[in-house]
């Protein structure tokens, strides 16, 4: 059975992403309302560090003389197209974006790619874990400092990236907030999300899997969150378009066996086998089918452990 989060999550995003012209050229982007009614399910807090820079719109363009990272650590500067410095203003802005995300609440974020204050990766594509990442812009080298989820705008390219983003969000969320006293706190949190780091990286599951075996009978509370912190590094790895489709194709034969469940006749739930040729907006199509079969009968469906749902619905359900 899925774990349900009733929260709606708290998401920052780039403010050009969200429909504001604020871009240096005063355009902009509208990569959220590619959701569609699923946008409901989240609460945004649109930022723009250039403009909380004091920079205006219009503006000259902006770049980085190094790595975001090397900026925030004084071994690079922001210039604009002129030379001229404007590092601090726009470290300043990127203070006060980040301040407002605070007060949000908002611990994911969209950002804009290879922006040099949003951007988050520049270079080094396929880097996996946080420790990784290089090339940020200056306010995406700040976020990643905080441990935040961040999501690039490419993640609403297609109906199945964003599906595989949503669903690592939400079980990032939730294990996040998991009490982790004991150990077994520790295991049966992993066997929520087990299935998700499986699919994007089997040898490193296959070792956390040895680990968890391995600890001693009372791990120290320090133990526990330090592999609870890797695994929340771990959800942050997307997964690849055959890798989707096998977790698919396997989930859908594992029901099929079961057949009719509650009225719901697995058999006539359209999947087709995993040789059938299809694009990504199917896949996105026929995984959501299944998450929302699996919700509806109690049924495991670890490919999306962690499901929202509206808390306002889940209670006028349970009356
Ligand atoms: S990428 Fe960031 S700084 Fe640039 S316009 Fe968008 S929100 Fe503003």
């Amino acid at each position: 059975m899925a774990e349900i989060i009733t929260e709606r999550a708290s998401v920052g995003v780039s403010a050009c992403l969200y429909d504001c012209p604020v871009r240096y050229n005063g355009k902009r982007f509208d990569a959220v309302s590619k959701l569609g009614r699923e946008r409901g399910d989240f609460v945004f807090t649109p930022v723009c560090p250039e403009c909380l820079a004091g920079l205006g719109v219009p503006r000259e363009p902006i770049h980085l003389t190094g790595t975001g990272q090397e900026v925030l650590a004084g071994a690079a500067a922001v210039r604009d197209r002129h030379g001229r410095d404007v590092t601090d203003r726009v470290v300043g802005g990127a203070r006060a974006a980040l301040d407002a995300l605070d007060r949000a609440g908002a611990v994911a974020v969209v950002l804009k790619e290879e922006s040099p204050t949003c951007g988050l990766l520049k270079a080094r594509t396929g880097a996996r874990r946080r420790s990784q990442v290089t090339g940020a812009g200056v306010f995406g080298a700040m976020l990643l400092e905080t441990g935040r989820f961040l999501i690039p705008d490419k993640a609403f390219d297609s109906a199945l990236s964003w599906w595989d983003w949503r669903r690592r969000l939400h079980a990032w969320l939730w294990l996040r907030e998991r009490p982790m006293r004991t150990n077994g706190d520790l295991t049966a949190a992993w066997h929520v999300v087990k299935f998700v780091l499986q699919e994007t990286d089997r040898a490193w599951a296959d070792g956390m899997g040895r680990r968890l075996a391995s600890l001693p009978r009372k791990a120290s509370r320090e133990t526990l969150e330090a592999l609870r912190v890797e695994m929340l590094d771990a959800l942050r790895t997307p997964t690849t378009r055959e890798r989707a489709l096998n977790a698919l194709w396997k989930t859908y034969t594992h029901y099929r066996k079961r057949g009719k469940l509650d009225g719901v006749d697995l058999h006539e739930l359209s999947v087709r086998s995993p040789e059938v040729r299809r694009n990504v907006t199917t896949i996105a199509a026929e995984l959501t089918a299944l998450e929302r079969i699996a919700f509806e009968n109690d049924l495991l469906f670890g490919t999306s452990p962690v499901i929202y749902r509206d808390g306002r619905r889940v209670r006028a359900e349970d009356r």
